[in-house]
């Protein structure tokens, strides 16, 4: 049986030490952001996720969707789970107070949904994605409509998809086929086809608002002729109580490799009325401001996999016997010793260990920033924090997905064949995890918004808004004997990356191929470094509460016996600094075979014969 235990230590550090929020206690929002207000909530959330939404998780993948004319009939246990997930109020988190929801930072959030992601990846998809539409129709539509949907999603009680895919129009979206007509009262007619709509259709709530991308009769060809549009599933009465089907059909699921207890819905609109979110023709800019937060939400959905993935493979290889340590024996009175031992087992433990720990530290620390764009009161600080979200976005997503997926698999090479079969719940994790590299933008388009538009844009704003605080950074640490073991290598592989960065700009400029051929290389090189200043971070945090215990031990009478000193915050922060010299010794130098590849250019990739 598989296991999971929400990484709640790991959380506070992150939130409390490592962002070290008391400073923002000024900012909107961020009051409540204390140790003594938020321990309690992450562990309520932990326990949701491990006692409920956990032990449904193999259930899903075994059981999984049954489809019955237009219905969807969800695994058992999935909506009294749902249930408990709306009695909690968890998708009121973060919403706006004006609709009923609690108006706290999304840095707060992230523990829910990777801890959510962890336990149950096809359960979170529906909460996840309604968060989605709630942004999305908070950003762009007008009171009336914010008033009539709105305070039901936020309680949960409607959840919310993202219809954009058709059959012909997957990344290019300039394809899109769905027609809107005007009606006389102000609405639309929509009729047309969707596919690969998650959450389309289900039972778990009372309606399903639709976002809708189509195309308005005078709509220009291509992705400026694209309009956002909003329906549901029921129409809604004027006194805001749900009325008739309206249109809107499901025409079957998909029967996938992963995410079974997850309906993935061919959805058809059948002449259903919809109202127009936001100007026409003027659809895919409103869902690109909303992109950021998704796709940080599914790069979550690749740590949340990488981090149960690990702690399965970590308690396998703690109790599996086999063969002995090269060194000689180290558990003598056993038959052999356990694999943990092993040189190559403790590479790939280790490996997950600093993807989770290292990941998410980056993912809170982005959705810090996003919040700040919104809630802090200086406009140089929004600014900045806004040309980081940006650039990190695509970094984020692609490598935290990729990286969920590899973590997996190492999972099931740690477990050996007992990895391979169902018992383990491991490879399921492989499964689900797939996914998330191509959804939301697969991770190869990301590359190229990374180098086709965040380096360029602003003259390189962007590229600074990263640039200046690594830099900053290592003039702080530079003379820090300590540091010297993560600033070194930091240091050198910034400027590997900036060789890299200044190799793309030049060559794209005169051959768009050579940045785009080498678009995924770069981007896992910007993960790579930007996880290098994070852990070097962490490393100094790890550094600075561990020196008065050093101090402490000098002395040798003041035994302090306080939690923040006990044996067990002592062992914390050593695992902190032995995951981030792991991580610059073993992972970082990546970056070398990246730069040599991405400098080697495309010609002999464009001219051989396919
Ligand atoms: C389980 C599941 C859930 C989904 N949920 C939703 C949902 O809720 N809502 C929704 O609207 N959609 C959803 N999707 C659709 C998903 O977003 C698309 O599958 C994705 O955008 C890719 O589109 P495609 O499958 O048509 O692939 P294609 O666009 O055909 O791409 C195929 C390959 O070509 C590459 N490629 C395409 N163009 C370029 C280029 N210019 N340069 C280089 N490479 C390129 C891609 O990176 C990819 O590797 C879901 C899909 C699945 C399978």
């Amino acid at each position: 049986m598989p296991q999971f235990k929400a990484p709640v230590r790991d959380f506070q550090f992150i939130l409390h030490e490592y962002l070290n929020l008391a400073q923002y206690q000024d900012v909107p929002g961020f009051a409540d952001a204390t140790p003594e207000l938020m321990t309690p909530v992450l562990e309520a959330a932990a326990q949701l996720c491990e006692e409920v939404l956990f032990p449904l998780n193999q259930v899903g993948d075994k059981v999984g969707l049954k489809y019955d004319n237009g219905k969807v009939i969800m695994p058992d246990g999935f909506k009294e789970a749902y249930n408990m997930y709306v009695e909690g109020g968890w998708p009121s988190f973060t919403c706006d107070p004006n609709y009923g929801g609690q108006g706290l930072p999304d840095v707060l959030n992230m523990p829910l949904m990777e801890m959510v992601c962890s336990a149950n990846l096809s359960f979170g998809l529906t909460p996840g994605l309604s968060h989605g539409a709630y942004n999305a129709i908070m950003l762009h539509a007008n009171d009336e409509i914010k008033k009539k949907y709105l305070p039901k999603m936020v309680s949960g009680h409607w959840s919310g998809v993202m219809c954009l895919t058709e059959p012909q129009a997957g990344t290019d979206l300039g394809l899109v086929r769905t027609k809107a007509t005007a009606n006389s009262d102000g609405s639309y007619s929509l009729e047309g086809n969707k596919i690969f709509i998650s959450s389309g259709e289900h039972e778990l709530t009372e309606n399903i608002v639709h976002l809708i991308l189509a195309r308005l009769p005078d709509a220009p060809k291509g992705i400026k002729g694209i309009s956002l549009f909003i329906a549901s599933k029921y129409d809604i009465n004027a006194d805001g109580s749900i009325g008739a089907p309206s249109g809107i059909r499901c025409d079957g699921i998909e029967h996938k490799m992963g995410l079974h207890a997850s309906p993935t819905c061919q959805i058809s609109f059948n002449g259903c009325k919809a109202w127009l979110v936001g100007e026409p023709h003027k659809g895919m800019r409103a869902m690109f401001t909303m992109m950021n937060a998704a796709r940080l939400y599914v790069g979550v959905q690749g740590l949340g996999i990488g981090e149960v993935a690990y702690q399965n493979a970590l308690a396998y290889c703690h109790e599996r016997l086999q063969m002995r340590s090269l060194t000689g024996a180290k558990f003598p009175d056993k038959a052999a010793d356990p694999l943990v031992v092993h040189p190559d087992i403790r590479r790939m433990l280790l490996t997950m260990r600093a993807f989770s720990e290292g990941c998410r530290a980056l993912a809170m620390e982005m959705a810090l920033k996003h919040d700040l764009t919104q809630r802090h009161p200086d406009a140089q600080v929004k600014e900045e924090c806004d040309a980081f979200v940006q650039l990190l976005t695509p970094v984020v997503k692609s490598y935290l997905t990729d990286g969920g997926f590899e973590m997996a698999n190492l999972a099931v090479q740690c477990f050996g064949g007992y990895g391979y079969i169902q018992e383990y719940g491991v490879e399921q994790y492989v499964r689900d995890a797939r996914i998330t590299m191509i959804y939301e933008g697969t991770n190869g388009v990301q590359a190229l918004d990374l180098v086709g538009r965040k380096l360029p844009l602003h003259t390189g704003k962007y590229l600074r808004a990263f640039f200046h605080p690594v830099d900053a950074f290592l003039t702080k640490y530079k003379d820090n004997a300590a540091m010297k073991e993560f600033v070194k290598p930091l240091s050198k592989h910034t400027e590997y990356l900036q060789q890299a960065t200044l190799w793309i700009a030049m060559h794209g400029l005169s051959n768009p191929d050579d940045a785009a051929g080498g678009a995924v290389e770069y981007q896992k090189m910007f993960a790579l470094v930007a996880l290098a200043y994070v852990w070097a971070r962490q490393a100094a945090v790890a550094l600075e509460k561990l020196e008065p215990r050093v101090e402490n031990r000098e002395s040798s009478k003041n035994t302090v016996h306080d939690s923040s000193h006990s044996t067990l915050a002592t062992e914390f922060y050593q695992a902190k600094l032995d995951t981030a010299r792991f991580y610059m010794q073993k992972i970082l130098p990546q970056t070398i075979s990246l730069l040599a590849s991405i400098t080697n250019g495309s010609k002999g990739m464009m001219a051989a014969t396919l």
